[in-house]
């Protein structure tokens, strides 16, 4: 059976890392979560001290760095240069500097060839920002992942209460908003819906719904534009 790419594109806390990963786990496709690269370099950058108002630097940075996605006991492991950062990414200093480095366009030309060369046999569910519209304008299933703002700082901040770390409320919305403006106004590659992208709002379905969703479409080949794809 051939191996399609799904696309899916979307806003901060969206819900996209866990609805990929069961659309992955149910297809037997591969999950590829392109915000982890965008934050491993950041990452790196940060730790080396990096200049980030540079761009010449952090794209010489991007061409030396090896990241590599590891699978140990079906969790998926982030490694740069051999060194395990899975954690570390996720860190509140580095959600908050991600974007900078996001935002350079010779950065973005070096990540999205490792994206593309990652997904290019099919079978993989990538999800990040730009990957209906740049990465993958051609992959045959893309969605476009929503819910309103409050929605998503509330499932954000139950995702990190559930991890123990301590959160406030009003400092998680306020980073979803910061983050979503900065990603939908940035000049190069910047969020926006594919035009042949279809948009799915969770705002009031749960995650497992959203997956059913996808894998449904996928299986019975319904593209996008509700065209039977032929069986292949
Ligand atoms: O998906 P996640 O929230 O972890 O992504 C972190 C940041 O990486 C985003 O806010 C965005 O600035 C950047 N990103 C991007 N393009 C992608 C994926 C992520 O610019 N394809």
């Amino acid at each position: 059976m051939k191996k399609f790419i799904i696309a899916i594109d979307g806003p901060a806390g969206a819900g996209k890392s866990t609805i990929a990963k069961m659309v992955a786990r149910r297809m037997g496709y591969v999950y590829i979560d392109t915000g982890a690269m965008y934050r491993a370099l950041t990452y790196i950058a940060i730790i080396n001290r990096v200049d980030l108002r540079s761009g010449e630097d952090l794209v010489k940075l991007a061409e030396r760095t090896k990241i590599e996605f590891e699978r140990v006991d079906d969790r998926i492991r982030v490694i740069i240069d051999g060194m395990d950062v899975t954690k570390e990414i996720r860190d509140e200093k580095v959600s908050e500097c991600t974007n900078v480095v996001a935002s350079v366009q010779g950065v973005r030309k070096i990540l999205r060839k490792m994206q593309q060369k990652m997904g290019k046999k099919g079978g993989v569910v990538m999800e990040g920002r730009d990957i209906g519209t740049c990465v993958f304008p051609s992959a045959e299933f893309k969605f476009y992942l929503d819910a309103s703002p409050e929605e998503r700082a509330k499932r954000r901040y139950k995702e990190l209460k559930q991890k123990g770390e301590k959160v406030d409320y009003g400092r998680i919305e306020n980073s979803i908003a910061r983050r979503d403006y900065l990603d939908k106004t940035r000049g190069i590659n910047p969020l926006k819906q594919a035009k042949d992208a279809l948009m799915i709002d969770s705002t009031d379905m749960t995650l497992a719904e959203v997956a059913n969703f996808i894998v449904n479409r996928v299986k019975n080949r319904v593209k996008v534009n509700a065209r039977e794809i032929r069986k292949q």
